[in-house]
């Protein structure tokens, strides 16, 4: 079993590899500029994909304990924002701040 080393903190990761979101980065990140509606169909995209995913506990898990942006464990970052793992400024945040 291998672990990255991020800090202080020793990451088990090999549940990564079998993720049903290889090659889908698209779907989990954001671009620049994203419009809430594009938004709302690349997390619906995303969350079907996770909704495969048989590693989804150990990955939500890990978004919520590192306070990871983007699209992990069928959670988005304002719901991972809102069930109590804070993130400085989740995406809807940001949104609803511009315009
Ligand atoms: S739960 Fe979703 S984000 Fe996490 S590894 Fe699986 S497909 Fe990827």
């Amino acid at each position: 079993m291998s672990a990255v080393e991020i800090g202080r903190v020793d990451l088990d990761d090999d549940w990564m590899d079998s993720g049903a979101c290889g090659g889908l980065t698209h779907l989990f990140f954001p671009p620049p500029a994203e419009r809430p509606q594009a938004r709302q169909r690349r997390e619906g995209a995303a969350r079907r994909v996770c909704g495969e995913c048989h590693v989804n506990v150990d990955c939500v898990d890990l978004a919520r304990r590192h306070h990871e942006y983007g699209f992990w464990g069928g959670e988005s970052e304002d719901e991972r924002h809102a069930a109590g793992f804070r993130l400085i400024a989740p995406i809807g945040v940001r949104a609803r701040s511009v315009g």
